[in-house]
């Protein structure tokens, strides 16, 4: 019999009062018990609706089925057929958006909780290795651009089918924004690099601190002799605001302070990078950029941390899980309300930032209800550091070196649905592509220019 509760087993997790002040990672996981008990809550539909909205296709009522067997290892080969980065996904994925708003137990209660059965898969097989089966080299050698998801997801299906593939990756680490952007306490980085190691076991060879476009240029890889490239360089440029005030010290794009506190471990004592330890941060954005950063702020020490959003709650791009956790952890939210001006002092430190409230009009192109401003509705907010997380753009060094390959109006690079771009043989997908996107659509998009690839040598 099926377990008839309405309600998911809940994520056990570090309660928010401690965690506010610590990097480790917030939700702890399901026990084998739990797991169990949620994956008895799944009815095994025959149309399978949560498949669907899964971007990957990830056969779920399959892979739950061999968790109610117990068979925990066999439940992680069943996702990992279509995912190459199950414990990554277990963990950030939008599931309420995806699978699990397509799972039938929504309909009077909540969904099947599919992220968290992922996640407890994923690491049960962490925990239990399986040695990786041998695979034959055809000598053809494929170049990779970037080592982020999509990189790393088409690096792998290619060596999995016996390429030899190169990552160039520009900075000193791979995982792209995996290990740049997503805080330690909602994806340690520990998981990653062991994903990371199992594509150097398959033979991958990943070269660090290399800027194509500048170390490099793609004609060059070329003339290597490698017969493909794929581009995964993701959207790494941050926008700006252009208000007055906004090169004030104290300043950030949520890109660096992010990177500074993830990938250079500056809220470490003992790391070399500096980090500018805040009395008060004011986060501008709603998307999960702005709650990680604004999380960041509070374990670094800032008595008030505020998420700074032109639009309502309804409107925020961010998880809601990102949003239920940065308001326990006290993150104080100021929506409708925009910027208008950074004050600084004499020294050129911001000291505070003059915003306007908002109102909610007609919906824009987006379909979401534009916001104006309220006439005489200025106030000053506190603060001496302001973190600007407003989007990203694809960096347009690649395009800008590489003849032939085109870009459209937003900087993405033009590429057909499946990868391929205006350059002969050079592939795109993910961010670099689609402009600031999910893991797993990145994932989706390297896992198909692979394929694609590899019917050219067929
Ligand atoms: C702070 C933050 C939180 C996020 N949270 C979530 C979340 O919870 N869930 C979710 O699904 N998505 C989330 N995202 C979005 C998600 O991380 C991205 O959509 C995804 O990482 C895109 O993958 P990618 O491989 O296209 O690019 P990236 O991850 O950006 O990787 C690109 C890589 O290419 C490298 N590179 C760039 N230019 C060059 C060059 N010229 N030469 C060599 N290498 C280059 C970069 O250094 C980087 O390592 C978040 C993003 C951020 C910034
Ligand atoms: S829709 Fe929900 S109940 Fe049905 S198979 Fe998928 S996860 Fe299970």
């Amino acid at each position: 019999m099926p377990n008839m509760s309405n309600s998911k087993n809940p994520m056990p997790s570090q309660p928010p009062q401690t965690r506010n002040k610590n990097f480790s990672e917030v939700a702890l996981g399901f026990s084998a018990e739990t797991a169990l008990n949620e994956a008895e809550r799944c009815l095994n539909c025959k149309n399978k609706p949560c498949v669907s909205g899964c971007p990957v296709g990830i056969d779920i009522p399959a892979f739950i089925e061999k968790i109610k067997a117990q068979d925990f290892s066999s439940a992680y080969d069943v996702i990992a057929q279509s995912s190459s980065l199950p414990a990554v996904c277990g963990r950030v994925c939008p599931q309420e958006t995806q699978c699990e708003q397509y799972c039938v137990r929504g309909i009077k209660g909540e969904a099947v909780a599919i992220g968290r059965l992922e996640r407890f898969a994923a690491d049960f097989r962490r925990e239990h290795p399986v040695p990786l089966s041998e695979v034959r080299p055809n000598g053809i050698k494929i170049a990779v651009v970037g080592a982020g998801p999509a990189g790393l997801t088409c690096a792998g299906e290619l060596a999995k089918n016996g390429y030899s593939v190169t990552v160039f990756e520009a900075l000193h680490k791979a995982g792209g924004v995996l290990v740049y952007g997503i805080p330690e306490f909602r994806l340690p980085k520990s998981i990653v690099e062991e994903e990371i190691n199992n594509l150097r076991e398959l033979g991958v060879d990943i070269m660090t601190n290399t800027i194509v476009g500048k170390t490099v240029t793609i004609d060059e890889l070329f003339e290597d002799g490698y017969q493909s490239v794929f581009i995964g360089s993701g959207a790494g440029l941050p926008n700006f605001l252009g208000i007055l005030g906004e090169n004030s010290k104290g300043v950030y794009s949520a890109n660096e302070y992010l990177t500074r506190i993830n990938l250079m471990k500056a809220y470490d004592e003992l790391s070399d990078t500096p980090i500018y330890r805040a009395k008060s941060a004011a986060i501008v954005g709603g998307g999960n950029v702005a709650m990680d950063a604004a999380r960041c702020a509070k374990r670094l020490g800032a008595e008030n941390v505020y998420i700074v959003y032109r639009r309502s709650e309804t409107e925020m791009p961010a998880r809601n899980e990102e949003i239920e956790h940065a308001k326990e952890e006290g993150i104080i939210f100021k929506t409708l309300c925009n910027p208008v001006k950074i004050n600084a002092d004499e020294s050129g430190r911001a000291t505070s930032m003059v915003c306007c409230e908002m109102e909610l009009g007609e919906p824009d192109a987006s379909s979401r209800r534009r916001p104006k401003e309220k006439p005489d509705s200025l106030f000053t907010l506190e603060t001496d550091c302001i973190i600007m997380a407003v989007g990203t753009s694809p960096n347009p060094l690649i395009s800008l070196t590489t003849e032939g390959l085109k870009t459209n109006k937003h900087g993405c690079i033009i590429a057909d649905e499946n990868g391929l771009t205006t350059h002969k043989n050079v592939y795109a997908g993910g961010d670099a592509v689609t402009g600031a996107a999910t893991v797993i659509l990145a994932m989706g998009a390297g896992k198909t220019a692979a394929a694609e690839i590899m019917k050219n040598f067929n």
